[in-house]
């Protein structure tokens, strides 16, 4: 073995924002690292709306991992899907193979929770990775395409009514995009339907849309939401989803687009540990995010639960994640040093949403922003981000000023038409 291989061995799993943080962090140390992810780039995440809704293309937010980790000579990348984690040998299977580890950080982030229903993924797609983001740009678009050609004025109205399940941020974010769409962007460009009365409902189980949010801003989120044209149903649950309808309890909506919002779960590969997890599969880690008993191992972001100095669950948001990946990293290595490892503080800098064009909430410190100030400081907050781990603030910047200067349907494309399932 080299002496670079007599290094201890840090292995990572998931390269999005709490990995990718983690193996920057411990680039150039006298560790050698292997990330490994199931797919071959970084994504950032919160600008899938903008996919999803045609305003942006996928290669916008999505960046090779090997491109950024290219001059971070000490980390390897693998793609690769990990399938278990066997935490007594110290030791990965993936789809062949496995793979040793000294220390582990486990960063595998979040899918959608169906709440028991998972016969309805297929009906009501959620929004969480490219393809996600594709497909439902497509059955949007489709639908309006569909709608122009359809005689039938029952089916005609189903092809233009929407129903987003969930109103937090990406629930109140995906119908505001929707009802940009139908009331801006693609307004003037059918000759059978009139785009502008598409149908929009949002709907929530809880009393109001953003409830995680401070005071005032679910209430202005709402009259955002009522005023660009969604029909925003609070305290009000999905009992059913048919591929034409969605039924609130005894009222069926007929609706050929149906999106899922609603709720999140861990990552399958955290339940291959066989330590608690919440009811979410959030691994419940110990303040300094290693797994109790496994002090070798960390698991970090949207995969983890710890609890924050308000006695809440830290949310399932960016910061966390980038925070606790450079936090795991710097235990990491302390723990190789000999040093106690450190107890994780997130520095929360506040949580915003957009609702459609120049509107958004934003709650910074004591500061509560709505309308334009806070789409702004929400456009100022990604740009800076992404400066942070690449040069596309470009991007984003035609963007916004498309946005801003109403030019229309630049990137309204499709794949071609087929039968929905
Ligand atoms: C649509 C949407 C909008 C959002 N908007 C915002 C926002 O505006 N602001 C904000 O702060 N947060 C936002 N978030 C949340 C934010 O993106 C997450 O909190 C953050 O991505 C969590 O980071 P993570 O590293 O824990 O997981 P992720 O970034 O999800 O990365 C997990 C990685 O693990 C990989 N992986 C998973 N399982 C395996 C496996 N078995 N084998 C190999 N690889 C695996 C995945 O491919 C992925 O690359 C949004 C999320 C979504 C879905």
């Amino acid at each position: 073995m080299s002496a670079r291989n007599e290094r201890p061995h840090v292995v990572i799993v998931g390269g999005g924002f709490g990995g990718l943080n983690a193996a920057r962090a411990l680039a150039d140390e006298p560790v050698r690292v292997t990330l490994v992810d199931r797919r071959n780039h970084h994504l950032f995440q919160p600008l899938l709306y903008q996919v999803a809704t045609a305003a942006l293309n996928p290669s916008d937010i999505a960046t090779p991992l090997r491109s950024i980790l290219r001059s971070a000579a000490n980390v390897a990348v693998l793609l690769a899907p990990v399938e278990s984690v066997d935490l007594a040998s110290g030791r990965l299977t993936l789809d062949e193979g496995t793979l040793a580890y000294d220390a582990l950080i486990l960063a595998v982030g979040a899918g959608n929770s169906y709440f028991g229903h998972d016969d309805w993924e297929s009906l009501a797609p959620s929004l969480k990775t490219l393809e996600d983001a594709i497909e439902i740009r497509r059955r949007v678009l489709l639908a309006y395409e569909e709608a122009e050609r359809e005689q039938d004025g029952a089916e005609q109205r189903a092809l233009l009514t929407s129903v987003v399940i969930g109103g937090g941020p990406t629930g109140v974010e995906l119908a505001g995009a929707l009802a940009e769409i139908s009331r801006e962007t693609i307004a003037r460009d059918f000759r059978a339907i009139d785009p502008t009365k598409a149908r929009i409902v949002l709907v929530e189980a809880s009393p109001r849309v953003l409830h995680t949010f401070p005071d005032p801003l679910p209430a202005r989120a709402a009259a955002a939401l009522t005023r660009i044209g969604v029909e925003v149903r609070t305290g009000t649950s999905v009992t059913r989803v048919t591929p034409d309808a969605v039924w609130l309890g005894g009222e069926q909506i007929r609706a050929r687009t149906v999106l899922w919002a609603a709720g999140v779960a861990a990552a399958p590969l955290t339940r291959t540990l066989g330590v608690p997890v919440d009811r979410a599969g959030r691994v419940l880690v110990a303040p300094d995010l290693s797994v109790p008993d496994h002090p070798e191992v960390f698991v970090i972001g949207d995969a983890c639960a710890l609890t924050g100095p308000d006695g809440q669950p830290l949310p399932g948001l960016a910061p966390v994640a980038i925070q606790q990946g450079r936090a795991a990293a710097l235990n990491v290595l302390r723990r190789l040093r000999g040093q106690p490892t450190r107890p994780f503080s997130y520095h929360d800098r506040g949580s915003m949403a957009t609702i459609g064009r120049a509107a958004a909430v934003a709650a910074i410190g004591r500061v509560r922003l709505s309308g334009l100030p806070a789409w702004l400081a929400w456009l100022f907050v990604h740009i800076a981000f992404l400066i942070g781990f690449r040069n596309r603030f470009l991007v984003l910047f035609q963007w916004a000023w498309a946005y801003l200067s109403w030019q229309r349907g630049a990137r309204l494309i499709t794949y071609p038409w087929r039968p929905r399932k």
